[in-house]
């Protein structure tokens, strides 16, 4: 049986909680990778893995990135996350919910919570009332928190604004074609934008209608979601799954850029290199995506208002830039320059 300081991903996480409730049969995991910049911010998925194992190398991995987002986006949060194991015989209840709350709360605000994969907004209130280590409740018109989807939009499409600069030499969207993977809410927010500015929109998605209904907002098109990956268009966005970007997915691009908001897009950390040998730009997709936790993030530290939150998001570009510069200088790839800033910035140079 492999240790857990083994895992691939443990990456000497400060520490790695395994929570029990026998009342409301509630197993969670959370994990604390660097409390160096602040407390640890991440959200809580709640999930059915087939084996428990799985459960914790998925809290690991995004405990990690949560530490690298949030210090690339220049937050006083250290990087956390939690996993509520889902399943037959343990469905989500209200006492289940309040346990976890608790387990939050017995941490004393070194690990910080929000909604993710499987956990709504209505989740985080009944959270609320057993801690004060949650974010992500709803707000009163004008007040930073709520729904971070439009934040995340906004960094994802000032991120393609630098992108198409500095790869294309060009300005401004328009005129170029910016082919889109999914059509929810970080999808949606972009090809308004985008469109806005001139851009020729494809979308894509597993939902069809919705794809559908973005394109003809947006004067769009539709195309099947296997092809999306292979249209050809000046960026690709991805903004629906991570792990799209493989060897063979990348031997096949069609697009000189790739800048979209999904999470974890390299399905190994390789595939970095082989974007870098095919010349094509990455946006490293947890500096291009962090727009919804710099919303959480003010939120919850209170330690700015709605312009604020404007202005750390639009220093997405400026990070972006650091990062290809370097790129360039070292012939490191982005998303491997990427971490290793992070890294400098948690301490573990
Ligand atoms: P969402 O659920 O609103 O939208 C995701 C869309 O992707 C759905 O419409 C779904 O049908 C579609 N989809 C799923 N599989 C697909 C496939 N194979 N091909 C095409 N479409 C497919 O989610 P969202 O909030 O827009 O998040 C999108 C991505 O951005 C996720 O990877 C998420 O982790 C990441 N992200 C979101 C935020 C945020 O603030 N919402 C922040 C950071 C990162």
């Amino acid at each position: 049986m492999q240790s857990l300081w083994d895992f691939p991903d443990f990456d000497d996480h400060e520490a790695v909680h395994f929570v029990t409730d026998r009342a409301s049969g509630l197993r969670a995991i959370i994990a604390i990778h660097s409390t160096h910049l602040g407390p640890a911010g991440g959200g809580t998925r709640m999930w059915h893995y087939a084996d428990p194992a799985q459960g914790v190398a998925d809290v690991l991995r995004l405990s990690r990135g949560m530490s690298y987002k949030n210090a690339m986006a220049g937050l006083a949060m250290g990087g956390g996350k939690a996993v509520v194991l889902a399943g037959p015989d343990r469905a989500k209840s209200p006492e289940l919910i309040a346990a976890f709350g608790r387990a939050v709360d017995r941490l004393g605000g070194a690990y910080v919570t929000a909604e993710d994969v499987g956990m709504s907004v209505d989740d985080m209130v009944a959270i609320s009332k057993q801690t004060r280590f949650v974010a992500g409740l709803p707000v009163a018109q004008g007040a930073v928190g709520g729904d971070p989807g439009p934040h995340t939009s906004y960094g994802v499409y000032l991120g393609v604004r630098a992108a198409a600069r500095r790869a294309l030499g060009k300005d401004s969207l328009a005129g170029l074609h910016i082919a889109i993977q999914g059509a929810g809410s970080v999808a949606g927010g972009l090809a308004r934008l985008a469109a806005r500015d001139g851009a020729r929109i494809t979308v894509a998605d597993i939902d069809g209608a919705r794809a559908q209904r973005l394109a003809d907002e947006v004067g769009g098109a539709v195309v099947a979601p296997e092809a999306i990956m292979t249209t050809q268009a000046d960026i690709l966005s991805p903004n629906a799954l991570g792990a799209i970007l493989t060897a063979e997915s990348i031997a096949a691009l069609q697009a000189p850029v790739v800048a979209g908001g999904a999470n974890n897009q390299l399905a190994v950390p390789a595939d970095g290199d082989r974007l870098q040998a095919r010349g094509i730009l990455y946006a490293p997709d947890y500096v291009i995506n962090a727009g919804g936790i710099i919303n959480v993030s003010t939120e919850y530290l209170k330690d700015g208002d709605e312009a604020e939150v404007r202005r750390r998001i639009e220093r997405i570009p400026a990070r972006l830039e650091e990062i290809w510069a370097e790129s360039e200088a070292s012939g490191r790839n982005p998303a491997a320059v990427a971490d290793a800033m992070a890294q400098r910035l948690i301490g573990r140079a």
